[in-house]
């Protein structure tokens, strides 16, 4: 399908150390009109992947930084299409991974909100600086179309402070901005919304769960539409177990490592961070070879999903306590939307609490939402497609005034951010 000329469409970017992902999204009808990845920016061999209606272009050669990936991005858009000047580009949506306690919702940069953004580094020092270097290229050259921030945090900047809070010092804690920030927020926020559209009942009446699981991984308690809880902290290490990530693990584990196996703080870094979870745990990061490695009999990998599993179904008991009345169980991600055998078995069990998974509604992959519970389970468990980049250009397109709503042709569905 072409979009026509008039249709307004946001460009969304989402800039990472070494690479820049980027959608060309309708925000109206939820139309992906072109992607792409600029890969290993920085090294000899960067390579960029641009898809449009055209087919997929490929380039490959030295891309020594973000401005240079970002150029070659405009080159394919100028060569290949679609024209950037010929679509209504309303505006640039970025993604930011930390907005600390500062942004609760979308905003408009200017160079304050940069200054800002800069100043948080130091709550996500993998993330912030590569986010502000693709939104410091884009307003160099795109310098007319409007530029939004939107945060992965701002879903969980209000949460109850019985949430918020670690029961730390509370003067060091203030001092050092040290609370649970959350991450994934969009996505969270998204599939909320879309569950309410899927059941046919008002966000405010409904209590969810969301599963969001990716190579990253959380979970949150979302009552009326607002967060209550999550499982992400500081920083997107807590919570569940990840690809790399250990999720929640004794603290003192650290000083332990840091004491007597000759670790530095960075090794521990590094160790928790890239080489923990269902990579350390089974050698493979990426679900499907876990399963391979279990269908073949491999011990440590049977053992890697048992403990995968039995962190989500912890998290799904304690945000059943927190929010009482469970409406909702919804799966997403790469994982929660492919991964029948993790859905199952997370939820296995759980009949006594109303939550009653039918096994031929769950079986295969699921492209759309889908009820996979029985018709007798009280919480209705979904799979529910996530979509951040639909979700940014919503908001971006929110933030620059121009509202989906205003579209006659807005199918109701997805007419809302
Ligand atoms: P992220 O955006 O966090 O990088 P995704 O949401 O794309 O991650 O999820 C990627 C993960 O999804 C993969 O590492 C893999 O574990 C899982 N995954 C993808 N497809 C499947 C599948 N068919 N079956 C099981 N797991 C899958």
């Amino acid at each position: 399908m072409t979009t026509s000329a008039h249709q307004p469409c946001v460009l969304v970017v989402n800039s990472g150390s070494s690479s820049i992902k980027y959608q060309l999204v309708s925000p109206v009808d939820g139309e992906r009109i072109a992607s792409g990845i600029v890969e290993r920016i920085g090294e000899d061999a960067s390579t960029v992947s641009h898809t449009s209606a055209a087919g997929t272009t490929t380039r490959e050669g030295a891309i020594a930084d973000h401005e240079a990936g970002l150029r070659t991005v405009l080159d394919l858009f100028a060569e290949v299409g679609p024209d950037l000047a010929a679509v209504d580009v309303v505006a640039v949506g970025h993604r930011v991974v930390q907005g600390g306690a500062e942004f609760g919702g979308p905003v408009l940069v200017d160079d304050d909100v940069v200054a800002t953004i800069e100043a948080l580094s130091p709550l996500a020092p993998l993330h912030n600086p590569a986010n502000l270097a693709g939104i410091t290229v884009a307003r160099e050259l795109l310098p007319d179309v409007p530029h939004v921030v939107v945060f992965d945090t701002a879903f969980f900047r209000d949460l109850p402070a019985e949430a918020a809070t670690y029961a730390i010092d509370r003067g060091v804690a203030a001092e050092h901005q040290v609370r649970r920030y959350g991450a994934h927020g969009t996505s969270h926020q998204y599939v909320a919304q879309r569950v309410a559209e899927v059941v046919g009942r008002p966000v405010e009446e409904l209590n969810t769960i969301v599963l969001h699981l990716g190579n990253g991984a959380s979970v949150s308690a979302v009552r009326g539409g607002a967060a209550v809880d999550t499982s992400m902290g500081l920083t997107p290490l807590e919570g569940l177990v990840m690809g790399t990530r250990s999720g929640d693990i004794d603290p003192a584990v650290v000083f332990h490592l840091v004491r007597n196996a000759g670790m530095s703080v960075d090794d521990v870094d590094d160790l928790l961070n890239r080489r923990s979870g269902l990579k350390g745990l089974t050698g493979q990061n990426d679900l499907r070879e876990v399963h391979r490695l279990v269908d073949e009999g491999d011990e440590d990998a049977r053992t890697g999903l048992a403990v995968y599993v039995h962190r989500l179904k912890k998290y799904v008991g304690a945000y059943t306590a927190v929010l009482g009345r469970v409406d909702v169980i919804a799966f997403t991600a790469g994982v929660g939307e492919n991964d029948d055998v993790v859905r199952a078995q997370a939820l296995a069990g759980l009949e006594p609490l109303g939550v009653v998974v039918d096994a031929a509604r769950n079986a295969g992959r699921k492209k759309e939402a889908t009820v996979i519970s029985a018709d007798s389970s009280r919480t209705t468990v979904l799979v529910v497609p996530t979509n951040e980049e639909l979700a940014i250009a919503r908001q971006a397109m929110e933030v620059v005034g121009r509202g989906a709503d205003e579209d006659d042709e807005a199918p109701a569905a997805v007419g809302h951010a």
